[in-house]
């Protein structure tokens, strides 16, 4: 047997890489974790963490509106963008260190620059070579522009959390989740907010309903939404940007963000040379124990196809370590994936859309509310708020769980247990409700209008 320095060289410190990486640790292999930007990777740095904590700011904007209602007079609030963007980045160089000391304590050796693979057991970092058993490619995913005129002007949501300024007008280009939290936010701290969108509505990757509702109360919000529009060419003048959509509108902005997709990020890693394959998008093959190609070479998270999603990367790294230097016997299952969109309001969603539903089953049943939410009869604010129900009338299980509102994702996660329980909707309607609250009204839906 070759003599290896480590028995797994992980490239990445994200969420998938970390986990992975302290797992096997833990199970007694030696480990090595590459980083060449921030521990913690995207969720903790420039997604879910910092979005999350501007989520939370923006909302606060409409607490305030709200309150007047329950007899609080708040005069002139100001909205100070750099105490925000201090107090976050002080909660993500906390992270960073908690990251830091968790590999550390786990064994793991870190090492900060950016690594390549040279063959299938070797890695190159800071002019070094190391010698692994085992390499895990965990490099997650990187925003992608389209190539338009002027698209050098436009930042991603790498750039959007270290704004130096917070700007009055905001483009968002985009339709997807990352576009229509990041429109939430900037319209929840104030920004006169523009999201346009080429498709005919928002969300399309889920149920229908979902982005016709999110639609609808964003306009009501004061965003100015402009579906089947793209954006043609942005133009600098001074300090700010003419942006031209299809169609011969033209939008000034001081800010313009494009939300238009995430790649995997593979480029210049040497994975060609070493001989592993990619698929057309340039995302690493894997099979169901995520192994490349290249035996001695595995990969999960963002860098291969499956949901990029935080959680996701975590339980696949799990599955990495477990495989590796455990009994191998861990196993992910990507049915039933609950998820959450922090859009003002929430979104949250399991299981099947009605469409997919349909597809699959012979007979579906739909329940649906849409209400307006009990606090909202003293804030006299007039969002409202959508439940839904998909159910196979033959089997009389329930395969989708949706829902447009206030924490939406707190509410969906509970029954993403339920759902992966194969519960019925006789068995939803068995369940006493919690009163008073919104959601009950997944327990009290009597009539499919469907
Ligand atoms: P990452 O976390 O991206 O980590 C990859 C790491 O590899 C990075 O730190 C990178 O610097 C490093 N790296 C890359 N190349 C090299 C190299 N050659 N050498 C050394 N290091 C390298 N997911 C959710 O579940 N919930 C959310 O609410 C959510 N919100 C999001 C919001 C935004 C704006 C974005 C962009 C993403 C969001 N995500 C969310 C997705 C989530 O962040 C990712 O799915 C998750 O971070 C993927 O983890 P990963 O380990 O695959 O990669």
């Amino acid at each position: 047997m070759p003599d290896y320095q480590y028995d797994l060289f992980t490239i990445g410190a994200g969420s998938g890489g970390v986990r992975a990486s302290r797992m096997s640790a833990r199970y007694g292999a030696k480990v090595a974790i590459a980083e060449s930007t921030y521990l913690g990777g995207t969720c903790v740095n420039v997604g879910c963490i910092p979005k999350k904590l501007f989520a939370y700011a923006a909302h606060v904007h409409e607490d305030i509106e709200d309150a007047a209602g329950f007899g609080w007079h708040i005069d002139a609030p100001k909205f100070d963008w750099p105490a925000l963007r201090t107090n976050k980045d002080a909660e993500i160089t906390r992270l960073n260190k908690v990251y830091e000391r968790l590999l550390l304590d786990a064994g793991v050796d870190i090492m900060h620059g950016r690594a390549t693979l040279l063959d299938a057991h070797t890695v190159s970092i800071n002019g070094q070579q190391i010698s692994a058993r085992h390499i895990l490619v965990a490099t997650g995913g990187w925003p992608v522009k389209p190539d338009i005129p002027g698209a050098e002007f436009a930042i991603t949501s790498n750039e959007f959390f270290h704004l130096d300024v917070f700007p009055k007008r905001v483009v968002v280009f985009g339709g997807g989740y990352i576009a229509v939290e990041l429109s939430s936010i900037f319209n929840g701290l104030g920004a006169k907010t523009s999201l346009v969108y080429r498709g005919e509505q928002v969300l399309k990757d889920f149920d229908a309903d979902l982005g016709t509702m999110l639609a609808t109360e964003m306009v009501k919000k004061g965003v100015d939404l402009r579906l089947r529009a793209t954006i043609e060419r942005i133009d600098k003048q001074g300090a700010s940007y003419r942006v031209l959509l299809s169609g011969g509108d033209t939008i000034e902005a001081d800010c313009v963000l494009f939300a238009t997709g995430r790649a995997p990020h593979t480029a210049g890693l040497g994975l060609e040379a070493a001989g592993v394959a990619l698929n057309k998008s340039g995302a690493i093959k894997v099979d169901k124990q995520f192994r490349s190609s290249v035996p001695s070479i595995y990969a999960i998270g963002d860098c291969t196809d499956t949901p990029a999603l935080t959680p996701v990367a975590l339980a696949e790294g799990m599955v990495v370590a477990d495989q590796l230097f455990n009994e191998g016997r861990r196993r992910i299952g990507y049915d039933n994936i609950p998820t959450a969109i922090f859009s003002h309001p929430n979104v949250g969603t399991v299981g099947l859309s009605e469409a997919e539903a349909r597809k699959q089953y012979a007979d579906v049943k739909i329940f649906k509310s849409n209400f307006r939410a009990l606090k909202h009869t003293l804030s006299g604010r007039m969002e409202r708020t959508l439940m839904k129900l998909v159910v196979d009338a033959g089997s009389d299980r329930v395969l989708g769980v949706h829902m447009v509102g206030p924490d939406a994702g707190e509410i969906i996660q509970g029954f993403a247990v339920a759902l992966n329980c194969g519960a019925t909707k006789t068995q939803f309607d068995a369940t006493i409700g919690i009163h008073p609250t919104a959601a009950e009204e997944f327990v009290t839906m009597r009539e499919p209008v469907a």
